[in-house]
């Protein structure tokens, strides 16, 4: 656990405080609906670089080979990638929207799909057509428009979610519908409510004489900055708000691109400093001295990474991200890890570019590098654009300095980032923790099916689990089972392990019924099968005679008719005969009386294979089963042993299961025997065989074999 959580000066407080601010629902659902569309993003991102790869061969050969229009498919990528990147945002938006009011209503909760779709149109509603040709604005329904779609998709689910819980359309019907149709019927009256909402407020719009609602966003951003003039100011103004609108999710680039073009232009700039004579603010300078790796400086927030994770691994977002960034392509990271409404990353966001410029200009103006001799294409890598911009190595070195300076603004923030999703994890593991204990006690609940973060965690520990026997993770320690009489161990119980390679030991009572739940469980039980009977193999060939391996074998496992032959074949793979070893069936759904399960009961124990039944007495087991299964013991669960000493109930009820398995010839043993006042009692109770930590715990099989030699003392 503790390697994930990195070190910091940063106080437990601190962390809290980010905690909750990071984790605004509101903010955290825009977030990853940004993050929802990485795939989309990712996609865009390389289709941009493979079309301006800033290699002159690489461009001709394209060129050469696919002819002058070889730029087509990473156009039409592009056209349905980060073009129609609001579309896919204000469709996730309503998306995450709806997730999060269906956790908290789930009496009426409604398909997610139905909010996206509410809010996908509720956003169309908002366009304005091109009036020639009435088609949909290209420019509108990519980055430029992602402000209005964020804005408009919290807005429209947020309305129609409201409805929807108001509504009272189930009485529609009279018969008990689809799921889907019970969503899609109640969600007739809500949908069409808010998208009328979005249709009335255009239509207003358009008779207040503001048809295009993106446009007038786009000129309100604009119009201040025109006239402002080429110098130092403009430039830190310009950089502000460039940031302030990637930030919100709009390409601030992009939008501020009529700015630039007017104040920044190398024509422009040459123009406002009396023509001919080289001027600093350009966009050249801009692509390579300012914002390294895209705006938001990705190749300094990508450094601190590194540096912060101490060698640790830096993700797959920040590893994924790399390649775009070097060609200053920056939506991977804003989006992906996101920076993008992480308010952890507004500070250094904004500041680094502001800083870099000033310290930019001042080289420039001190004359140590020379102001833009050349214009560089925005794809140019660092150190490459700096050398040719300035026509020498010293541009490369203020690029150096720049990215050195950038990085050590981005580390304490990404520390707090760090540290902040390592509280959140260590907060989800521990409550994935504390709900593994009482999966027994409520029959196995379904946790990868969750849709929250106990839900994603455990389908990644699933992902993981499924390669643990292939990563050798899963090792086996051995729990002596003792005769209280004479001290001597008659078995032990071999119990699996995972050893994860970032969060140390998950306990079986978490992976295990993860494992059921995947169907992996017959994989693990095979495995543990093999590996005690390979143990045993080794302790007999040690001189080791006469003790018993027990080994687990899930209820799930013998819904597999084949688990006879298997494990037979496993017995004679290593040579132990069936009276070396034990089953212990552990039911955590409980044993179903039907006559598959019996029938293979029935069939292992005519291999001569002694079965257990475990955790006796508690949940699912019932007498019945000593019946109906051929059962040669009984293992007492360890909450009948724990209040043995105090309660009169318990003791009358290990006093019947005992008197039973004496008439029925069955062997009954206690588990979780811990204190000697626990001992005495069970023993004058008629049961004698324990295991428990008054014992031992379960041990390493090195360790097992000394005990196994030495034995106990007796009671
Ligand atoms: P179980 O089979 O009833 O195993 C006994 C559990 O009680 C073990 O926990 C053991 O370490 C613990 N224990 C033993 N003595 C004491 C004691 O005196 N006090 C307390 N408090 N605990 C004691 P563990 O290893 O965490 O295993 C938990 C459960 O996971 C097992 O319960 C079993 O249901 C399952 N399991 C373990 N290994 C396997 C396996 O190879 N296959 C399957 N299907 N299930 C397994
Ligand atoms: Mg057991
Ligand atoms: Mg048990």
């Amino acid at each position: 656990m503790n390697r994930l959580v990195p070190d910091s000066r940063f106080g437990e407080k601190n962390t809290a405080f980010w905690m909750k601010i990071s984790s605004s629902p509101h903010l955290a659902i825009v977030r990853d609906s940004l993050t929802l569309a990485f795939p989309v993003i990712i996609a865009g991102a390389f289709a941009v670089l493979i079309n301006n790869f800033p290699v002159a061969g690489y461009q001709e050969f394209m060129k050469d080979t696919f002819g002058d229009q070889w730029t087509m498919f990473g156009g039409y990528v592009w056209g349905g990638t980060l073009a129609v990147l609001a579309l896919v945002t204000v469709t996730s938006i309503g998306y995450g929207m709806c997730t999060y009011y269906n956790s908290r209503h789930r009496l009426t909760s409604v398909h997610p799909l139905i909010a996206g779709l509410v809010s996908l149109c509720s956003l169309m509603t908002l366009m304005e057509p091109s009036l020639e040709i009435f088609a949909i604005p290209y420019s509108w329904v990519g980055i430029h428009g992602l402000f209005l779609a964020i804005i408009a998709g919290l807005l429209s689910s947020s309305v129609f979610l409201w409805l929807y819980g108001r509504g009272r359309t189930f009485r529609f019907f009279t018969e008990i519908p689809s799921s889907i149709m019970l969503s899609a019927f109640s969600s007739l009256l809500p949908g069409a409510v808010t998208i009328f909402m979005f249709g009335a407020f255009k239509t207003a719009m358009h008779y207040s004489g503001y048809p295009d609602i993106h446009k007038l966003t786009y000129d309100l951003i604009c119009t201040p900055f025109i006239g402002m003039g080429n110098n130092l100011t403009s430039a830190l103004v310009f950089g502000f708000v460039r940031q302030f609108l990637w930030f919100l999710g709009i390409h601030g680039s992009n939008a501020l691109e009529p700015v630039m073009t007017e104040l920044y232009s190398t024509s422009a700039a040459s123009l406002a400093a009396g023509g001919g004579t080289q001027f600093a603010f350009t966009k050249t300078f801009f692509d390579s001295y300012v914002t390294m790796g895209g705006a938001g400086n990705t190749l300094s927030l990508l450094t601190a990474f590194f540096i912060a994770r101490k060698g640790r691994d830096i993700g797959t977002v920040a590893k994924i991200s790399i390649l775009p960034a070097i060609f200053n392509i920056n939506e991977t990271l804003l989006f992906g890890i996101p920076i993008v409404l992480n308010p952890i990353f507004i500070i250094p966001f904004i500041i680094t570019p502001m800083l870099l410029t000033v310290t930019s200009y001042a080289v420039m103006s001190a004359g140590l590098v020379s102001a833009t001799l050349t214009e560089v294409t925005w794809t140019t890598p660092a150190l490459v654009s700096g050398w040719v911009a300035s026509g020498g190595v010293s541009g490369a070195f203020l690029q150096i300095f720049n990215i050195a300076l950038g990085t050590v603004i981005y580390l304490p923030f990404v520390k707090i980032a760090d540290k902040v999703q390592g509280a959140k994890f260590e907060s989800t593991f521990k409550e994935l923790l504390k709900i593994s204990y009482t999966l027994e006690d409520n029959g196995g609940a379904a946790l990868i099916a969750r849709d929250d973060d106990i839900g994603s965690l455990s389908r990644v520990l699933c992902n993981d689990l499924l390669r643990s026997i292939a990563k050798k993770q899963l090792f086996l320690e051995y729990q002596p089972q003792v005769d209280c009489r004479d001290g001597r161990v008659l078995g032990v119980e071999a119990l699996v392990r995972w050893q994860h390679d970032k969060l140390g030991r998950i306990p079986p009572s978490l992976f295990i019924p993860l494992a059921e739940e995947i169907g992996f469980i017959d994989e693990i039980g095979i495995w543990v099968c093999e590996d005690c009977c390979r143990q045993t193999k080794e302790w007999k060939e040690a001189g080791i005679e006469g003790v018993v391996t027990s080994f687990n074998v899930s209820v799930k496992q013998l819904e597999d008719p084949d688990l006879p032959e298997k494990i037979k074949d496993i017995f004679e793979k290593w040579g132990v005969v069936p009276a070396d070893m034990k089953m212990e069936v552990t039911e955590s759904t409980g044993l179903s009386s039907d006559m598959g399960h019996n029938i293979l009961l029935q069939d292992i124990r005519l291999m001569g294979l002694n079965i257990a039944i475990d955790d006796f007495g508690m949940g699912h087991t019932s007498l019945v089963y000593l019946k109906q299964f051929p059962v040669s013991m009984i293992k007492l669960d360890g909450s009948l042993v724990r209040d043995i000493t105090t309660s009169k109930i318990t003791s009358d009820i290990v006093s019947t299961i005992s008197e039973l398995c004496r008439s029925m010839d069955i062997e009954l043993l206690a588990e979780f025997v811990e204190t000697e006042a626990q001992a005495e009692k069970l023993k004058n109770l008629g049961c004698c065989i324990f295991q428990g930590y008054l014992y031992s715990p379960a041990l390493p099989p090195d360790k097992c074999e000394t005990v196994l030699r030495q034995g106990f003392r007796t009671y």
